[in-house]
């Protein structure tokens, strides 16, 4: 066993500077503060770790029923036996009778009675000192030892330059205002502890992470975050963007234009929300605004009436989604919209070919185009607006980190800075809201347009699919449409296709009055393009569909959708899939069936999804199991932000943290840098993903 550190390896877990180093705090401990004799440990070792030691008295390795070692250790008391299914020869050689060793580990009934399997062990003198600390445990990666972790980690915290690297920076005054009734150690002090806690440490509190060292840090991190979110806000009003005020002469205004041209009513939310983004586009700064609203509840006219604004002042407007269908829902909607007005819509997707890309490039770049609607090609380098006055982007948080960076740099790279509207249907939870997005304005559309029934969702045991096919003929029977949603399969988009048309000809078997159709992912775009066609037309009664419906799917006179396997899609998922019914006057249904086993998790979320159409509610929900990084597609860089925190057990420590940013950089701007640097270094860049 080698317990040398692997510098390289070390360098790839990030562990290449004393401060990484302290940084890097242990997720748990192992108390070898105590010694057992081995007639104590057998009696006791049965449940939890206990530690013991004595003198090898047999060391054999059998082949039978596999390779492996058997250890006999000694001591006044007992004997015990350890096994060893795996084993290095330094193992051997480190066990060899006669030495005397130190073993840790659970006790169990063993097929010849009490013994240790692989134990931790330790060579040690027979009167070899106990540790007087909590023995740290540490996040690893393969092929990093514990012990190689240890030794660099206890050189990194020896090291000189720490005592300025985790210099105390918060004013005492500060700290004490702020947390009258809190009694935290120093930062130094904290990260010691962590690393060493004494033997009689609350080795509880340490697990759940909420021991005063814990909070220390996590105060610590949480501020970092605050600093730089309010930085960002900072920056960006200073910022100039193009100021787009309302025009006076309303009637030949494209705005007014729309508004009467509309086929409907704006419902005083989407009113209340256009006022806000109609003041934020005048203003000479740039908009970093949120558009929340739950399914259906009209985000994209609210769009279309801010990227008429701004095409009144002789700038461009870009819509761009994360996926061709959403992109081409907004194009189609847009273009409906705007081409009576005498607007041009440029398209632009991956999907293009070569020659038909080059002319919607050219269209963009000569400002021919005024309405530009897209995927993340809209980004792409070879892409030059003319004059770019708004971005919107729909559903941002399912583009991926890397292209949202991309996003913000290319809109941050022109002469001058654009407004930009986010829209999502997936509600953020306020303490998300208060460290992810700091920096963003946020409006939300709480109302869905008049006439939306509320959908009854049932859950269903697959078992009783034939039930449900009949169920679902007298429906179509009363002249009405419906959706057959069938399973995601993430292994396998080739199962997830067969699945489809298994269903697909079992239904148009079991239906043959009706006209069943079929749309999944590897339909060319013009083949679903004409399949959704024929469905809103009803001559299609029946569809059935991968999750490819998900979104950009509406047809009021579609109000029932069976979903197959839903015990395999989550919350948010099935939300958006139903949201696509419920948009007429008939009463909505949603069929969720489900195949047996189901996981508990499973089973509470189609409880949950039964009893509750709140997105905010579920949205919660969805938080609480996947975490904030997953939810808002961040993975990685939720991670790398908050490593320390935990959004929802330190909700508490969020609200703190916002007031002693503020006076910090009112009162002690000098200490921001230092404080930024120490926490997030080359990091921060992902703040602004
Ligand atoms: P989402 O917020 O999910 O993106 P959409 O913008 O796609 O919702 O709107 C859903 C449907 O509701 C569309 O057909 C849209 O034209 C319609 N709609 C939007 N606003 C209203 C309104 N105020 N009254 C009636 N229908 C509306
Ligand atoms: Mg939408």
């Amino acid at each position: 066993m080698t317990t040398k550190p692997a510098p390289t390896t070390l360098k790839k877990m990030g562990l290449d500077s004393p401060m990484a180093l302290a940084l890097h705090l242990p997720s748990r401990y192992e108390d070898e503060t105590e010694l057992f004799t081995i007639a104590e440990a057998l009696h006791q070792g049965r449940f939890s770790p206990t530690q013991t030691q004595g003198a090898v008295i047999r060391n054999q390795v059998l082949f039978r029923p596999r390779r492996q070692m058997l250890v006999t250790i000694e001591d006044d008391t007992a004997t015990l036996q350890l096994r060893f299914l795996n084993f290095y020869p330094s193992q051997q050689k480190q066990m060899a009778v006669g030495s005397q060793i130190r073993v840790r580990g659970e006790v169990r009934e063993g097929f010849q009675g009490a013994e240790m399997v692989h134990p931790t062990v330790r060579a040690v003198a027979v009167d070899a000192p106990l540790p007087i600390s909590l023995t740290p445990v540490y996040p690893a990666s393969a092929g990093v030892s514990q012990a190689a972790i240890r030794k660099a980690v206890t050189q990194g915290l020896r090291d000189p330059s720490l005592q300025d690297s985790l210099a105390e920076f918060l004013p005492k005054k500060l700290m004490t205002q702020l947390l009258p009734s809190h009694d935290w150690p120093s930062l130094h002090s904290a990260i010691a502890y962590l690393h060493q806690p004494p033997a009689d440490a609350d080795t509880q509190a340490l697990l759940e992470r909420t021991h005063p060292a814990w909070r220390r840090v996590q105060f610590e991190e949480l501020l970092a975050q605050q600093i730089s979110l309010k930085r960002a806000h900072a920056i960006r009003q200073e910022r100039h963007a193009p100021s787009f005020a309302k025009l006076a002469q309303k009637e030949s205004s494209l705005e007014a234009g729309l508004l009467k041209a509309l086929p409907f009513q704006l419902t005083g939310a989407q009113d209340r929300v256009y006022l806000e983004i109609g003041s934020d586009l005048s203003r000479s700064f740039p908009m970093n605004r949120l558009l929340q609203g739950d399914v259906g509840s009209g985000k994209t006219v609210v769009a279309a009436l801010a990227a008429a604004r701004v095409l009144d002042h002789g700038y461009q407007a870009a819509v761009m989604a994360p996926t061709e269908i959403l992109a081409e829902q907004h194009y189609l909607k847009m273009k409906e919209w705007f081409e009576p007005l005498g607007v041009r819509i440029a398209w632009l997707s991956g999907g293009l070919k070569a020659k038909e890309k080059r002319l919607a490039q050219e269209m963009i770049e000569s400002g021919h185009a005024q309405l530009i609607i897209g995927t993340h090609a809209l980004i792409q380098e070879n892409v030059h607006f003319s004059k770019l006055g708004l971005a919107v982007i729909d559903e941002q948080h399912r583009f991926g980190v890397r292209q949202r960076l991309e996003i913000q740099q290319r809109l941050g790279s022109e002469l001058f800075y654009c407004h930009q509207l986010m829209m999502s249907a997936t509600p953020i939870p306020r303490t998300l809201a208060m460290t992810y997005y700091a920096d963003l304005d946020v409006s939300v559309i709480d109302e869905l347009p008049p006439g939306r029934k509320p959908i009854t969702t049932k859950v269903v045991k697959a078992s009783r699919r034939d039930e449900v096919i009949s169920g679902l003929q007298s429906w179509l029977a009363k002249g009405l449409q419906a959706y057959w949603v069938c399973p995601l399969i993430e292994e396998s988009e080739v199962l997830q296709l067969q699945t489809a048309v298994e269903s697909f000809e079992q239904l148009t078997q079991a239906l043959p009055e009706f006209t069943v159709g079929l749309v999944h992912g590897r339909l060319k775009a013009e083949e679903k393009a004409a399949v959704m066609a024929a469905f809103k037309a009803n001559e299609i009664q029946l569809l059935v569909a991968t999750t490819v419906i998900e979104v950009g799917v509406d047809v009021p006179n579609a109000a029932l959708m069976v979903i197959e396997h839903a015990e395999r899609f989550g919350y948010a998922q099935i939300h958006q899939l139903r949201g696509r019914v419920g948009r007429g006057s008939a009463d909505s249904v949603c069929i969720l069936m489900y195949a047996e086993p189901l996981s508990m998790a499973a089973k509470e979320r189609l409880q949950t999804l039964r009893e509750v159409s709140d997105g905010f509610v579920i949205a919660e929900r969805d938080l609480s199991l996947r975490g904030p990084g997953e939810l808002l597609g961040a993975k990685q860089s939720g991670d790398a932000m908050l490593r320390f925190v935990d959004l929802q057990r330190d909700a508490w420590l969020i609200e703190l943290a916002q007031q002693a940013a503020e006076r910090l950089l009112a009162e002690h701007a000098d200490l921001v840098e230092r404080h930024l640097e120490r926490w997030l270094g080359s990091r921060a860049d992902f703040l602004k993903a």
